[in-house]
């Protein structure tokens, strides 16, 4: 078991989630729910979620968009910025598997190629309570002590077997709120 005091300074950090947005070059749907997200609204302030502008100052990285061979070294800059324990959220259909996108030339097919993905939240674009569940997902990830690798989480309804949205390796599920074209 963990010391007590970075078991008290992890519930913190749960409570207290800092999130750096970076997008991959979506076509502005899934930004826009991400930024309604943080409005006064859905209130994600009363769960500790702040935006900040410094990856230094971050716990979470919430990617949105299509990742490609040209943006993903900018992706994996940001990451690597960081400080542990530190987790991603994956948002949008095209950030998860490339989207409609899936299969381009130049398209990684998910953030999950570059970086280490904690929560994927599917949609195209994914509701604005469904991205906060997938930051909160995150949080609860850093407050157990987690270091946000390799999780196979999913924000939202739906299981891994739901059908429809798709994914790689059973993890992503679908049920994203206006559905996913391409079926990614
Ligand atoms: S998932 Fe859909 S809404 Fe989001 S960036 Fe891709 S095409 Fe746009």
């Amino acid at each position: 078991m963990k010391p007590f005091l970075d078991r008290v300074a992890a519930f913190c950090r749960g409570k207290s989630v800092w999130v750096l947005h970076y997008d991959c070059g979506s076509c502005n749907g899934c930004d826009i729910e991400v930024m309604a997200s943080l409005t006064p609204l859905y209130d994600a302030e009363r769960f500790g979620v702040l935006l900040v502008g410094s990856p230094r100052q971050a716990d979470v990285l919430l990617v949105t968009g299509t990742v490609n061979h040209r943006n993903r070294l900018v992706l994996r800059s940001l990451y690597d910025q960081m400080a542990p324990p530190k987790a991603v959220v994956a948002v949008g259909a095209c950030a998860l598997t490339g989207g409609i996108f899936h299969d381009s030339y130049n398209v990684l097919d998910g953030a999950d190629r570059v970086v280490p993905v904690t929560v994927y939240v599917p949609g195209c674009p994914p509701k604005p309570e469904r991205i906060l569940d997938g930051i909160l997902q995150a949080a609860a990830v850093l407050a157990a002590g987690g270091d946000g690798s390799g999780g196979d989480h999913m924000a939202g309804a739906g299981g891994p077997a739901a059908g429809g949205g798709g994914g790689r390796g059973g993890r992503v599920a679908a049920g994203g709120d206006h559905g996913a074209p391409g079926g990614a």
